[in-house]
């Protein structure tokens, strides 16, 4: 008899994206510069690992700025805020360091422009999350949530040749599509974002698990609940033909009945997550017979951001202070 092998199929692109990587880094640096503690507002990204390990090294987390004592550095996560929390960060004399992602903040420039044309804009994205409450706190009376397809019945327009449509920059590809295509239904002449809002980091990840997903008998995604991207990446998946999927902080969490009968496990890992968290995932399953990897990759990804000029312009300064 002949024993049906068992391979792992890994997603690329898969974990850390630009915009991550950067406010990562931006953590990090600050420390060194500065000296712990520094605080950061909210998670600096949705991933359990990296906000232990940067707690670790003196970063503090706060929910708001008033938790931040006056006077001290206060770093605004990847997912962005509100202009109020820059207002509030002023009030209390805070040195704000804006680690948001350039492509949520291109987001933001979009909501400001349509709501000075007096447009109604229908931002497109789950309620509760940071980054819709950041980009809905840019132009409160312009902009309304639509929280999926689900959400479309209940929008009212002033003018509805004079709407148009924005987005969380993590969602579903497909079901925004099916949203917008509702919201269309409504409003024929709603209009659509200058460019796509769901950023190329999503975007990948999610085509290369739709990919794998037809030849998978489990899928298995490295990353935490809270994580709008990574959770998409378990549903498209399923969507895709995966006949289970399963999101993970750590390989620790994977249940040996998931492997039971199964021959073919996709790996990925959504934009917040240390490629580390995976290789262990990996080395779990190679532990279990599933020690043939074939990475499948639909997308080489080379974009990078560099540091937050406020933190640039004071490492300069201190690079300058130490050679002087
Ligand atoms: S997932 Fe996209 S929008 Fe979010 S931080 Fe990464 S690149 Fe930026």
């Amino acid at each position: 008899m002949t024993e049906t092998r068992k391979r792992v199929l890994l997603a690329k692109p898969r974990g850390y994206c630009a915009g991550v990587d950067r406010a990562v880094q931006t953590v990090e640096e600050a420390l060194k510069l500065y000296g712990a503690p520094i605080y950061v507002r909210k998670q600096i990204v949705h991933n359990k690992h990296v906000v232990s390990t940067l707690e670790a090294r003196g970063a503090i987390f706060v929910e708001e700025n008033e938790e931040v004592p006056e006077g001290s550095t206060v770093i605004f996560s990847a997912h962005g805020v509100a202009p109020e929390v820059y207002e509030q960060a002023k009030q209390r004399s805070l040195k704000a360091i804006d680690a948001t992602c350039p492509l949520v903040t291109k987001v933001h420039h979009e909501a400001r422009r349509f709501a000075s044309e007096d447009y109604d804009i229908l931002l497109i994205g789950h309620e509760g999350h940071e980054e819709v409450i950041g980009t809905a706190g840019e132009a409160p009376a312009h902009i309304q949530l639509v929280d999926g397809p689900d959400g479309v019945d209940k929008v009212t327009v002033r003018d509805p040749n004079k709407v148009v449509w924005l987005s969380q920059t993590t969602l579903s590809v497909d079901e925004t599509m099916e949203t917008v295509a509702r919201l269309k239904t409504r409003l024929p002449l709603l209009q659509s974002p200058p460019s796509d809002d769901i950023c190329y980091a999503t975007q990948n990840r999610q085509h290369v698990v739709k990919e794998i997903a037809p030849e998978c008998d489990v899928v298995l995604v490295v990353g935490s609940r809270n994580s709008s991207n990574s959770v998409r990446l378990v549903e498209v998946a399923l969507d895709g033909g995966a006949r289970a999927g399963h999101l993970i902080d750590y390989a620790s969490e994977i249940q040996e009945e998931w492997l039971e009968g199964a021959t073919t496990v996709g790996v990925t890992s959504g934009a917040s997550v240390p490629e580390d968290l995976v290789t262990q995932v990996l080395d779990h399953l190679a532990e279990r017979g599933f020690a043939d990897v074939t990475e499948v990759t639909t997308a080489e990804e080379r974009l990078t951001f560099s540091l937050p000029q406020e933190l640039k312009r004071d490492m300069k300064a201190a690079a300058a202070a130490r050679n002087a």
